[in-house]
C-alpha cells in the first residue's frame, strides 16, 4: 500500500489535458494528485507538433520549447499548391513543453507520480472513487478520490469505464527526417488514397515531422506503405533527405466527441474526443479542457458541491461545442464521399471559406 490513500482530485495523466487540470486545481487550492503511466513524462513523443503561436504565450514553459517558427501552411492537392494561409504557429518540443506544463503543476501543489498506471475505477464509500493504480515495478495500490479527471489520451482507461462504447478514432504514422532546405511554412497534402484525411510535412528546424493520418480502408495499401511512398515523394522533390534509421512514431486521434462529464467523474482532452475531427489538432483544446475541467473541479471541492462539475460541459459546450460539432459533420462527409477532391476540398479542409458554410 502507498501513503497516497486519499486524495480530492485524481487526474490520470500528465499529457497537457491532464497538466493543465492538476495546475487549475493547484491554483484554486484544492488537494490534486497525477498519475502517470510513463516514467519520463512527455516521452517517447507521438506528435507532429504543431501548436498555434497563441498558445505558447498561454502556456507555462511552452516558449522554451519551441524550435523554430512557422508563418504560414501550405495546401497540396495531387501534387499542386492550392492554398498558403497566413497561420502563425510554432513547431515544439513535445516532451519538453508536457515537462513544463507537468513541472508548473507540480510547483503550485500538484502531486505528479510517474509510473504509475491507472487499472480500473470502481465506486467508492460515499460517492466516492476507488481507483486500482501499478506501480512499473508491478506493485498494486488503491487510492480514494472525490473527483477523478480522466486525461488519459485516446485510449482513456477512464473513459472506457463510465462510458464505454467505441469511440471513432483515426491512425497516425510519422517520420522524423532531415530537412534539405530550410522551410518557414509547414505543408499538407491531399489525395483521395488519403481518404477523410491527409499527409504532413512540418519543419522542425533542422529535421522535419513527416506523417499522415486517415481511415483506414479495408483493401487499401496500409497506411506504413502509404507513408513510405510519401516519404519517397518528399526527398524526391528535395524537401527531406532519407534516413537509414528515423525516429518513427504514430498513435490513433480521436475524432468524435465523448461526453465530458459523467457524475464526478471528468474527461478532458483526447480522453474526451476533444482533438479536431478534420486537423487532428488537439494540444491546445487538451490545454483548455484540463484548465476548464480543473477550475470546476476545485470549485466543487471548496464548495462542497459536486454538482457544480457540471458547469465544466457547459462551459465547454458553449466554447466548442458548434465548431466540434461541425468539424465531425464534415469529416462524416468527407468519409462517405467518393468523388473527386478537385471538386470538393473547398467543403472539407478548413483553410476554405465553404467549410464554414451551414
Ligand atoms: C501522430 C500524431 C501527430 C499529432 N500531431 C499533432 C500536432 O501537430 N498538433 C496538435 O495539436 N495535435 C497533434 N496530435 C494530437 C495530440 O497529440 C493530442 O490531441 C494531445 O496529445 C492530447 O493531449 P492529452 O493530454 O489529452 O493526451 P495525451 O497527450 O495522450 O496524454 C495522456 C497521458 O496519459 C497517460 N496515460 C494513458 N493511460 C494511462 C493510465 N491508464 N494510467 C496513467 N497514465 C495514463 C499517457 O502516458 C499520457 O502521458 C497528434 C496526434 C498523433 C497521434
Amino acid at each position: 500500500m502507498s501513503q497516497y490513500r486519499r486524495c480530492s482530485v485524481l487526474v490520470c495523466g500528465a499529457g497537457p489535458a491532464g497538466s493543465s487540470a492538476a495546475l487549475a486545481v493547484a491554483r484554486a487550492g484544492a488537494g490534486v494528485l497525477v498519475l502517470e503511466r510513463r516514467r519520463l513524462v512527455g516521452v517517447p513523443v507521438r506528435c507532429a507538433e504543431y501548436i498555434p503561436a497563441p498558445l505558447a504565450g498561454l502556456v507555462p514553459g511552452a516558449r522554451e520549447s519551441i524550435v523554430q517558427k512557422t508563418t504560414s501552411m501550405r495546401a497540396f492537392l495531387h501534387g499542386e499548391c492550392i492554398q498558403n494561409l497566413a497561420a502563425p504557429g510554432c513547431v515544439i518540443r513535445r516532451d519538453l513543453f508536457d515537462q513544463a506544463l507537468a513541472r508548473a503543476a507540480q510547483e503550485a501543489g500538484a502531486r505528479v507520480l510517474t509510473g504509475q498506471s491507472l487499472l480500473g475505477l470502481e465506486e467508492g464509500p460515499g460517492g466516492r472513487h476507488i481507483a486500482h493504480v501499478q506501480a512499473a515495478d508491478g506493485t498494486q495500490w488503491d487510492i480514494l478520490a472525490d473527483i477523478v479527471i480522466g486525461a488519459d489520451g485516446p485510449k482513456s482507461t477512464v473513459c472506457a469505464k463510465v462510458l464505454g462504447g467505441s469511440w471513432q478514432m483515426i491512425p497516425a504514422l510519422q517520420m522524423t527526417l532531415p530537412l534539405a532546405v530550410p522551410l518557414d511554412h509547414t505543408r499538407v497534402y491531399f489525395d483521395e488514397d488519403l481518404r477523410a484525411g491527409y499527409a504532413w510535412l512540418f519543419p522542425k528546424g533542422k529535421v522535419a515531422n513527416v506523417g499522415l493520418g486517415a481511415v483506414a480502408d479495408a483493401g487499401r495499401a496500409t497506411l506504413g506503405r502509404r507513408l513510405r511512398a510519401f516519404v519517397e515523394k518528399v526527398c524526391d522533390e528535395g524537401l527531406v533527405t532519407r534516413d537509414a534509421t528515423p525516429v518513427c512514431t504514430g498513435g490513433w486521434i480521436p475524432v468524435q466527441e465523448r461526453p465530458c462529464v459523467q457524475g464526478s467523474v471528468l474527461l478532458a482532452g483526447d480522453a474526451a474526443g476533444h482533438t479536431h475531427p478534420i486537423t487532428g489538432a488537439g494540444i491546445a483544446q487538451a490545454v483548455q479542457a484540463g484548465e476548464m475541467a480543473g477550475r470546476w473541479a476545485a470549485q466543487a471541492i471548496g464548495k462542497g458541491c459536486m454538482a457544480l462539475v457540471n458547469n465544466y460541459a457547459e462551459e465547454w459546450q458553449d466554447q466548442y461545442g458548434d465548431l466540434l460539432a461541425h468539424a465531425r459533420a464534415r469529416r462524416l462527409a468527407w468519409e462517405a464521399h467518393v468523388g473527386s477532391l478537385d471538386r470538393v476540398i473547398r467543403s472539407f479542409w478548413i483553410g476554405y471559406r465553404e467549410y464554414y458554410a451551414a
